[in-house]
This record gives C-alpha cells, sequence and structure tokens, in this order.
C-alpha cells in the first residue's frame, strides 16, 4: 500500500524566519539573558494583557516556581487533575508538597471537577492547579470563586493554551510551554505570568540562583557585584530560543485560528461518518485546539485502530494515561480511584492536529479512523 505523506499528531511550523533570528543571535555574540529573552518576556505579556512575564527553559521549570514563589511547601495540598502531563504533579511534589489528585467533570468535560476539588480540600489545602486540556479553557471564574471563597492559590498549567480567552488572567499564577508539539515552540522554554508583582519578582530571582543582579548588567557596569537572597535555580532561557520564539508568537494567534478550524472540520466530518464517537467540550467552546481528543465507543481495541491508523501513516496518542496510577504515585498514594479520569482515559484517541494539516488531511484521519472501526 502506498501510503504517501505521512500525518504527524503535532508538528512545529518552522521556516526562514527562525533560522534568520537563530543565525542573526549567533552573529551577535550574546547568547543567554539579553534583550531578545526582555523582548519576548515583553510580547508574551502584552499578548495576555499582564504588566510583565518571567521567561524560563520550561514549563516544568515554570510551575516549580509558580509554587516556589508563592510559598507552597511541605505539609501544604495541592489539587491537582490526573488526566494531565506527570509535569503538574511532579513541580507538587518539588516544593515538598502533596498533589492531591481530582477527578474530571465528566466525559465531555475533561477539566478538573469543582465538586470533587471541594470534597477533597482539608485544613492543608494551599493550592489548586487548574490545567486546560486540550487548549480548552477551563471555567475561570468559578475556578477564581472556588479558590477565593477558600482562602487558596489559583494556578494555571497553561501548556496547551497560550493567547486564548481569558488565560492568565484571573489566576495568581500561570506557566506556558513552548515543547516543540505545544502550540509555539522555542525547541524546550517556558513563560511564567503572575498577577501579584512581588510573587513574578521572586520567580524572576528563583530562576537565577536568588542573585540580585544579572550579566548583562554586569556587563554594561550597571551593577558590580551581587548578592545571593534565597536558594534559586537555573531556569533561564537562552538569547536562540528567545529569538525563535519571538518569531513564533508573531503567527500565534493566526495558528491558534487554523487549529480550531481544523478542530471544526473534524467535529463535521465525525458527527457526519462516525456517530459513535464523542468529541468531549461543545463546538463554540474557548480554545487553542492544541489536541484533537476523541472518545472511542466503549470496548473499542483501541490499540487495533491505533495500529490501523499508523499503517496508513497517521499518527495518534493518547492524553492522558492518567498520572496517579503511574508507579511513582500509586507507591505513595495506593488504591486512590478517580472513576471519571480512568473511564475517559482508557477511551481517549488525540488525532493528528497541527497548523501544516490540510482540509483533505482531516477528511483522510476520519476515513481511515472509520476503515478501523
Ligand atoms: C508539555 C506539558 C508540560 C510540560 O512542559 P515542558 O515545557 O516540556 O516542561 C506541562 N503540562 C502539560 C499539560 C503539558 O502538556
Amino acid at each position: 500500500m502506498n501510503v504517501g505523506k505521512s500525518i504527524s499528531l503535532g508538528a512545529p511550523t518552522l521556516g526562514k524566519e527562525e533560522k534568520q533570528a537563530l543565525c542573526a543571535v549567533v552573529d551577535s555574540g550574546w547568547l543567554t539573558m539579553g534583550e531578545h529573552v526582555s523582548a519576548f518576556e515583553h510580547t508574551f505579556a502584552e499578548l495576555h494583557q499582564a504588566e510583565k512575564a518571567v521567561a524560563v527553559n520550561s514549563c516544568t521549570a515554570g510551575l516549580h516556581l509558580c509554587l516556589l514563589g508563592s510559598g507552597i511547601g511541605p505539609g501544604d495540598e495541592v489539587l491537582v487533575p490526573s488526566l494531565t502531563f506527570v509535569a503538574t504533579a511532579g513541580a507538587v511534589r518539588y516544593v515538598g508538597a502533596k498533589p492531591v489528585f481530582v477527578d474530571i467533570e465528566r466525559d465531555d468535560l475533561p477539566h478538573i471537577a469543582l465538586s470533587d476539588a471541594a470534597a477533597r480540600c482539608t485544613a492543608r489545602t494551599r493550592a489548586v492547579i487548574v490545567m486546560h486540556y486540550g487548549g480548552y479553557v477551563a471555567d475561570l471564574p468559578a475556578w477564581r470563586e472556588f479558590a477565593d471563597s477558600r482562602g487558596l492559590l489559583l494556578i494555571e498549567d497553561a501548556a496547551h493554551a497560550p493567547a486564548v480567552g481569558e488565560v492568565g488572567r484571573l489566576s495568581d499564577a500561570a506557566a506556558f510551554s513552548f515543547f516543540s508539539n505545544k502550540n509555539m515552540t522555542t525547541a524546550e522554554g517556558g513563560m511564567v505570568l503572575a498577577r501579584d508583582r512581588s510573587v513574578l519578582e521572586r520567580i524572576r530571582l528563583l530562576r537565577s540562583h536568588g542573585m540580585t543582579t544579572n550579566t548583562l548588567d554586569r556587563t554594561r557596569g550597571h551593577a558590580y557585584t551581587y548578592d545571593v537572597t534565597a536558594l534559586g535555580y537555573n531556569y533561564r532561557l537562552d538569547e536562540l530560543r528567545a529569538a525563535m520564539g519571538l518569531m513564533q508568537i508573531s503567527r500565534l494567534l493566526q495558528w491558534n485560528g487554523q487549529r480550531r478550524e481544523l478542530a471544526s472540520l473534524y467535529r463535521a466530518h465525525i458527527r457526519e461518518h462516525l456517530p459513535e464517537i464523542s468529541i468531549p467540550f461543545t463546538h463554540e467552546w474557548d480554545t487553542a485546539a492544541h489536541l484533537m481528543p476523541i472518545l472511542l465507543p466503549a470496548y473499542t481495541d483501541r490499540e487495533r485502530v491505533m495500529a490501523h491508523l499508523r499503517s496508513a501513516g497517521i499518527q495518534t496518542s493518547i492524553h492522558y494515561p492518567p498520572v496517579h496510577l503511574f508507579s511513582y504515585y500509586r507507591n505513595q498514594f495506593p488504591d486512590y480511584a478517580l472513576p471519571h479520569t480512568e473511564a475517559f482515559s482508557s477511551r481517549e484517541l488525540s488525532l493528528p492536529i497541527h497548523p501544516g494539516l490540510s482540509t483533505s488531511d482531516v477528511e483522510k484521519v476520519v476515513s481511515a479512523l472509520r476503515d478501523a472501526l
């Protein structure tokens, strides 16, 4: 069988602009924490109607600093989804706090559930991390109220949802990812927003060893020495990545729009040809359309469906295996059950979605899926 061009799950959009931006940084001779990083932070903040942002070398580092900068530590509990990438929970462990896994609302709304979160609150609960699954924005006003009424911090794992809806605007802190398969990329990289200026400045300090001045200031003679006022990390972003990020961010809104159009097309084709498949969220949902999740009919052999699609040159994935079932967490929290998360995860399949897909690619995926079923 001639499979033709293969259709990847998610592919970065890269070209001449990125190459030129990278070459310009090499030619400049200044490789890290310089003007590109500042400009990238500024542009990202503006896009999210924030005053300032702090660039970091991954979303995972960003989540760690959101918790650390907010003063969360040993003895504290943080409510987290289990239907997420493991980094959401890992960051809670980095600061010595306990992740408390919360179930999702339901099959067609796989965000962490308000009622289950409320039921799992204790006197030790300090924060809740919401994750905008697939780019579909969680009900931030409701979570803000949830957090305020209990004196908790609201933190967003916004890895899937840059520049959409009210993401980054209602929470205490938000972390974004520029990993290669995200809506915009710097290969590796991330960004943090925080609404309290002193928390954001603390995050900036912790990003670079807790040092009070940076190399650029010292090189320019603005400062001759520095103090270290906290135990910080090296979570800095470099100039090459920031220059690439500036190119990517200028097209982010357009790409998010293309992703939404592809998602609508998938919905229309699936509704017409595969009514037994359900698709989470509604058609009008605020979304960056990072993923294209579908739910296969119960008792479908998902491995075989994936193998069939692979043989047709179509890459698929599962988002996500529940975090509470990974050995590391299961050993700490045995017999922990989240029935809705587990049921969703057992039927979920993520179809290819990225700005490089054409409408005929979408038709090809849906028709291969039909053959497979
Ligand atoms: C990708 C991702 C992360 C981690 O991002 P990195 O930049 O790779 O550290 C965290 N949370 C979610 C939901 C993700 O998808």
